[in-house]
């Protein structure tokens, strides 16, 4: 939408082909319903937070950054709001008044938006210098074009109709796709545990993941258990991370449940409950330590009989069971699927797209923009931005 907005504000004639029988259904459900639409973050901490291909990204961002993006949609008569974290949302907290904006600003750029429209192929002409001919409707209807924008999406959430077609057709056009992984997802553990804490979730907590020695992830925040292993803010985070790594062997993941203190603040601290409490059962000493549902949990891994009195555990258990509060281990098999998957991770290599325009190098008048490409960010707005960016510079870019 941004594309087409963008290149018939030019003065092109700009036809959009929507599978769908609605725009925008993906925005629908960004951000719980509320659509973070971008991050009003300086540049400098907009890059921090690219997870794949950042310096691909320096020219489209650079050319229509997060302020642009907020101007763009004030300009057509949304009301914008910051919260926390610099997260950017529609005032009205509803996505669709997002999707009514850029429906507004296709029609006032007098768009063709044609829906129930599923391209099913982009074909080219020329030999030695291929460029864009027409594009196939699944009917079978030709369309002839001279450029085309792939702005499809990655493969996750299908039902709103990102199923990878643009990732088939860059392939058949002779363009290289890199391996795609589901990223901002949940984790699945080998361990059972986690579902007997499913729904709990955890705040100010520290989570590390290591493969083999190596720390390849580390982070703070609010993390969650489910049926499978674990989620939330924290592990959506890490999922980008370790996507690729956890489909080679399994990771080991530890929960810091008191990352303020240090070792010895800790066993200060269970000293002096136990010293309280003396009498206390261990399972009933834990009470001001943890949520009361892990309890059980902490007792079974710790391998302290759970009621045993606290005055009999000994300086070596205790030393132990504080490691084990510092690093509750556990051991990540496998990410959730694409149909849990806030993005794709992988996508249409960016080496062969020319980062100033969003143009195929091999294709000429090709372009592609938003997910499709191989580039993805963490949550806050950033994915929605880097859409935003590279299609207005892929809109903006086709040439007369
Ligand atoms: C649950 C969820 C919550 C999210 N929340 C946020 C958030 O709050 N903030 C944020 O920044 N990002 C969020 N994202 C990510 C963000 O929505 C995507 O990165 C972004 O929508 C990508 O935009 P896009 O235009 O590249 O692709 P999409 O939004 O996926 O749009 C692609 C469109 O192309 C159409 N299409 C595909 N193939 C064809 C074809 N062959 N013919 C015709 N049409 C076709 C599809 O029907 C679809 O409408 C969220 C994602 C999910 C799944």
């Amino acid at each position: 939408m941004m594309a087409a907005i963008s290149c018939a504000q030019i003065g092109h004639s700009v036809v959009l082909l929507e599978q769908n029988e609605k725009l925008g259904k993906k925005i629908f459900i960004t951000g719980k319903g509320r659509c973070n639409l971008t991050n009003a973050c300086d540049t400098e901490q907009f890059f921090r937070n690219v997870v794949t291909n950042p310096k691909f990204l320096y020219s489209s961002l650079y050319g229509f950054d997060p302020s642009q993006v907020m101007a763009f949609f004030e300009e057509q008569g949304l009301k914008l709001k910051t919260e926390r974290g610099n997260r950017v949302f529609p005032q009205s907290d509803h996505s669709s008044d997002v999707i009514k904006t850029l429906e507004r600003a296709l029609k006032d750029a007098y768009v063709d938006v044609r829906l129930h429209t599923k391209v099913a192929k982009i074909v080219t002409k020329g030999n030695e210098e291929k460029r864009v001919s027409h594009v196939q409707l699944s009917t079978g209807e030709k369309l002839e074009a001279d450029v085309v924008i792939v702005a499809t999406g990655g493969k996750s959430y299908t039902s709103t109709g990102s199923t990878g077609d643009g990732l088939r057709f860059a392939k058949e056009l002779g363009l290289s796709v890199t391996e795609c992984y589901p990223a901002l997802c949940p984790l699945h553990t080998k361990e059972t545990w986690p579902k007997s804490l499913m729904g709990l979730s955890l705040k100010n907590v520290s989570v590390t993941i290591k493969d083999g020695k190596k720390q390849v992830y580390d982070g703070f925040g609010e993390m969650l258990f489910t049926h499978f292993g674990v989620s939330g803010p924290l592990i959506l985070s890490a999922s980008s991370y370790v996507n690729r790594l956890v489909k080679e062997r399994p990771l080991l993941l530890t929960i810091d449940l008191k990352p303020a203190l240090d070792m010895e603040q800790l066993d200060h601290r269970l000293i002096r409950e136990f010293e309280e409490n003396p009498k206390k059962q261990f399972k009933n000493a834990l009470g001001s330590l943890f949520p009361s549902k892990m309890i059980p949990v902490m007792v079974d891994l710790s391998g302290i009989d759970a009621e045993c009195k606290v005055s009999a555990i000994s300086k070596e258990e205790r030393k132990r069971f504080a490691s084990l509060i510092k690093a509750v281990p556990l051991t990540v098999v496998k990410t959730a699927g694409f149909e849990e998957a806030i993005i794709t991770s992988g996508g249409v290599n960016v080496k062969e797209i020319n980062p100033s325009t969003m143009e195929a190098k091999k294709v000429k008048g090709l372009y592609f923009a938003g997910e499709v490409l191989d580039t993805d960010a963490l949550t806050g707005g950033f994915n929605l931005q880097i859409a935003w960016s590279t299609g207005h510079l892929a809109g903006s870019s086709v040439e007369w």
